[in-house]
């Protein structure tokens, strides 16, 4: 059976370390999509009980020269690819321990379904978070950034900050916290660490060396700037505004 979420039911489910729920992108095998299916913007990566790998909102070679089309196919088909089986097999083994009444290995397998849940949500994220030729702000969206961080400059140097300086593998994220109604800059450890429940994931910059080496080396630096570039304000905008209606 195929479920589809509503926007609502997806910011809904959006914690940074937690949620399963994917997000708005064309619903595909994982090969490259058709122009068809980049536009239609299905929500629905969920099909016959199991995690789909959804298809770029764009083709391989449209990031380019900033993200190499070599390293962006190598990073969707294989990486996130293998966090969408890994997540698919947790649920697998967690159906079985249900069945037989064996929670012997609960512990790893919670632990498996928040690496490889919050692995495929954030890498579902990230393709999103990313346009050819990144794009302008909307400018109701930059005064929400001016209010949470002070100035746009601010806001910017902290999530490169972010970005630059996570430990090991992981992630920076601009999420909206619905609490205090405002924008923050987290780190992500791996993919599940850090996180603040509660608070949707807007905009996400992969840091693990596997989203840059083949382009930038050790120049992690010279990456997030990059992507900086790339950067999908209207995309965050688009899931502010759906963040803070399911807020009331
Ligand atoms: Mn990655």
């Amino acid at each position: 059976m195929e479920r589809k979420l509503s926007r609502r039911d997806v910011m809904k489910l959006a914690g940074a370390g937690a949620a399963l729920a994917a997000v708005r992108v064309p619903l595909a095998s994982g090969a490259e999509a058709s122009p068809a299916e980049r536009a239609a913007g299905s929500l629905g990566a969920f099909k016959d009980g199991k995690y789909v790998l959804p298809a770029l909102p764009y083709a391989y070679d449209a990031l380019e020269p900033l993200y190499q089309q070599r390293l962006l196919q190598i990073h969707h088909t294989k990486h996130h690819a293998a966090y969408v089986r890994g997540l698919n097999t947790t649920l697998e083994k967690l159906a079985d321990a249900r069945k037989t009444g064996d929670y012997a290995a609960i512990t790893a397998l919670s632990r498996g379904l928040a690496f490889h849940g919050s692995g495929h949500v954030l890498h579902t994220l990230f393709w999103n978070s990313m346009a050819p030729g990144g794009g302008k702000m909307p400018a109701s969206f930059e005064k929400a950034v001016k209010e949470s961080f002070g100035s746009l400059e601010a806001f910017l140097a902290q999530f490169a900050a972010a970005a630059k300086n996570v430990e090991a593998s992981g992630w920076a994220i601009l999420a909206y916290e619905p609490i205090a109604d405002r924008l923050v800059v987290l780190q992500a450890e791996k993919h599940q660490n850090l996180a603040v429940w509660g608070a949707a994931p807007l905009l996400v910059c992969d840091v693990w060396e596997h989203a840059y080496y083949l382009q930038y080396a050790n120049d992690r630096g010279a990456w997030v700037d990059a992507f900086m570039k790339l950067a999908n304000w209207q995309f965050a905008a688009d899931r502010y505004t759906e963040g803070r209606k399911a807020r009331c």
